[in-house]
């Protein structure tokens, strides 16, 4: 999509701090980190909300956990524990309309999140 932010890092429109990538997925780090390691997974196709998943996104979605467990492993954060999140709308906070896997590691994490 033209004027979405995560289509433009995955084209390589604006930059973007990229760890991982296939034909598929892509994942960078988050500009804004909330935890030592913040990793963004992304589908190189638009899709803007978790509600906007098809049958058709059923690889994808596997892809993006399997880059998860990859970076977590390369980051040695694997056997510690890390939490991987997808904001859904506002209540969830979602800012950025094209999914996105947070993947957060390198601290204890809080439960239930704010
Ligand atoms: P959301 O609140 O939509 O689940 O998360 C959006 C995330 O994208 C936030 O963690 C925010 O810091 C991150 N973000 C927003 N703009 C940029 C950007 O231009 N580059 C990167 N790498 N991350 C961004
Ligand atoms: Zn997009």
């Amino acid at each position: 999509m033209s004027d979405c932010l995560f289509c433009k890092i995955s084209d390589g429109e604006i930059s973007g701090d990229i760890v991982h990538q296939n034909d598929s997925v892509l994942a960078f780090n988050d500009i804004n980190p909330q935890a030592p390691h913040h990793v963004l997974i992304i589908p190189r196709k638009h899709i803007p909300t978790t509600n906007d998943i098809s049958d058709d996104d059923r690889d994808v979605l596997g892809e993006m956990y399997l880059a998860a467990k990859q970076i977590a492993a390369e980051r040695g954060i694997a056997d510690g524990g890390y939490r991987t999140v997808f904001n859904c709308n506002s209540d969830a906070g979602q800012k950025v309309y094209h999914i996105h896997l947070h993947l957060l590691g390198g601290r204890k994490m809080g439960w239930p999140p704010g």
